[in-house]
This record gives C-alpha cells, sequence and structure tokens, in this order.
C-alpha cells in the first residue's frame, strides 16, 4: 500500500524564512487566487533539494524534518515496546506516508495511533494514509471536522481565501501539495480529550497536554518522558490570522507558564529545521519573556531596545503589531 504513497510533486517553493527558524509566514506572494500561474510556472522539484529526511532523535524519538516548499511539517514517531505513536498527520498521505515506510524499512513496533498538535491543514490532511486511530483534543477534532466538510475544489478554496477562511499563505501550498483533491479524505479525530490524554506505549507512557497560544487556540504538545522529547507543533509562532500576523503579550505569557512543566533535552518545534538542546530551548523560551517584558515596559521603542538580535527583534515587532 505504501509503494503507492511515494508520489513526485511536482513542485518548488521558496519562502524560507531570514533567521532559519522556519517559514517566514508573513511573505505574501503574487495574487495565486488570480494568477494560478504564479504557483505552477515555478520549477519542479529537482534532485538538488532534498525531501523530508528521516532523522533519528533519540532511542525511542524519530523524526521526518519540514519542507517548507509546501509548509510540511515535522513528523514525529515515539516507539515504546507496544507500538509506535505518531506526531501529526502531515500535509497530505504523500507525507506521511512517506515517513511510515521509512519508518517500517526500520523495523519500528506497530503504529498504534497518529496525535496532532494542532488542526492546521499541513498537520491534519495526511492522517488517511494510515488506518490507525487520531487522537487529538476536542478543540483540534472541531478545527479539523469543519475542514473535513468543506469542498476542496479550486474555486471553492480561493472563495474561502476572499471570505477569510483560508490564508492566502497556504493556497499555493495546498495547490502543490495536494493538486488533485477530487477524493481528498479528511480524517476527523475519533479519539479526544479535553486538557490531556496519556497514551501507554509499554516502557513509556506520552502524554498530549493542550497549552494553547495565539497560534492556534488547540495547540497540544507532546511529552515523551523518558527521553525528554517535547513535540511543541505551532505553539510557539504567531497567530497568522492577521495582517499584520501578531503575538500578544496575555497569550504568550499564559502558554509560557503551562509550559513550565516540561524540562526537555529535546525541543522539536513544527516547523524549524532544528532540534533545540535544553539549553536552546531555555533561551527560546526566555527570548519570548524578554519580549513581552520590553513591549509592556517600552512600547514602541521596545525595537530599539531589543538591539540587534534579529530574533529578538522579529518577536518584539510580532508583540507590537498583537498589541
Ligand atoms: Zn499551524
Amino acid at each position: 500500500m505504501l509503494g503507492s504513497l511515494f508520489g513526485v510533486l511536482g513542485v518548488d517553493d521558496s519562502s524560507s524564512a531570514p533567521d532559519g527558524r522556519g517559514p517566514d509566514r508573513t511573505i505574501r506572494r503574487a495574487d495565486p487566487i488570480n494568477d494560478p500561474s504564479a504557483v505552477f510556472a515555478q520549477p519542479s522539484y529537482t534532485a538538488a533539494m532534498p525531501d523530508c529526511r528521516f532523522e533519528e532523535v533519540s532511542a525511542r524519538v524519530d523524526r521526518f524534518t519540514p519542507d517548507e516548499r509546501t509548509d510540511r511539517p515535522v513528523l514525529g514517531a515515539i516507539r515504546g515496546t507496544a507500538g509506535t505513536l505518531i506526531v501529526d498527520g502531515g500535509a497530505s498521505p504523500t507525507h506521511l506516508g512517506a515517513f511510515a515506510a521509512e519508518l517500517a524499512a526500520r523495523d519500528r513496533p506497530p503504529i498504534a495511533g497518529i496525535a496532532l498538535t494542532h488542526w492546521h491543514w499541513d498537520h491534519s490532511f495526511g492522517s488517511a494514509a494510515l488506518d490507525v486511530p487520531v487522537i487529538a483534543c476536542e478543540k483540534t477534532a472541531a478545527g479539523v471536522a469543519t475542514q473535513a466538510a468543506y469542498d476542496w475544489s479550486d474555486a471553492a478554496l480561493e472563495q474561502r481565501v476572499r471570505d477569510g477562511l483560508e490564508l492566502e499563505f497556504s493556497l499555493p501550498h495546498i495547490r502543490k501539495e495536494l493538486p488533485d483533491r477530487s477524493d481528498l479524505r479528511i480524517v476527523v479525530p475519533q479519539v479526544t480529550f479535553a486538557e490531556s490524554h496519556r497514551v501507554d506505549l509499554g516502557d513509556t507512557t506520552v502524554e498530549l497536554r493542550w497549552v494553547g497560544g495565539d497560534h492556534a487556540d488547540d495547540s497540544v504538545v507532546i511529552w515523551e518522558p523518558e527521553d525528554r522529547a517535547l513535540f511543541l507543533g505551532d505553539a510557539l509562532y504567531q497567530c497568522l490570522w492577521g495582517d499584520p500576523v501578531f503575538l500578544t503579550i496575555t497569550g504568550t505569557r499564559a502558554l509560557l507558564e503551562r509550559l513550565t512543566r516540561f524540562d526537555p533535552a529535546y525541543a522539536i518545534e513544527g516547523h524549524d529545521e532544528n532540534i533545540a538542546d535544553a539549553a536552546a530551548y531555555a533561551s527560546r523560551l526566555s527570548e519570548l519573556h524578554a519580549a513581552c517584558r520590553l513591549v509592556e515596559e517600552l512600547g514602541d521603542d521596545a525595537v530599539a531596545a531589543a538591539g540587534q538580535d534579529a530574533d529578538l527583534v522579529e518577536t518584539v515587532g510580532y508583540l507590537l503589531a498583537g498589541r
């Protein structure tokens, strides 16, 4: 079955982040709705551009790296003696199927389920690649159910962008990742929870915990306590449903408070090429705290006070936009 999932994507895209932290989601392309050729005229994938790469993160944890060409996020796999739990359903069955094939090639334990970090299409539309339960918080399940009820024709999708129900940013990515959506099957999570849920994998028990935040109020983090691996999804990123995109001080601080219970040795974000170790993760969180303080105390002068630190300046900018 998996062999049929190795499609070749005739796509290319470049929305690279200036800071290497993930896609710069503020980039706007030249009117992809009224000029689809702006999307399809781009060069195809080439051998020079690597696909998602399989990485062994720790003894129990594997990762499929993100691919910004179609905004594919990180996929994760946590294994115990009783099975493997997949983190996020991915952008398409092709995406998740390719990761599942890599896991099978390494004789990982049978896949027991898929845990979603939030409802956004790139994290949930690939679940149909595997015939296993999808686990998510109730808000995420509701968000996926909304998407599953939509018409995914080009015309309907373009209309939703005009109506503000879909991000213009996502339109070219969806078209490229899922060029034929005539039989798109979006799997609504069957196992749901309100705040937290545990998945017993035998010699380790994985915790799914709702943390919310500005990016998506349904955001859940996924914690493997033995190797101390934390999948953050997109929880720490800005809200994309605004022009400009933004963070709020209240939302950021509440999120940071909910994350204090975790002390990861491996912190894995949804669209980051790199995995943060304990020190890098602490630095990431303290930068968010610092940006909140600067904006609260200095308002517009916070940009100048952030100095030459490009990441801090960027975060301050998001928080100023969210006041
Ligand atoms: Zn997202």
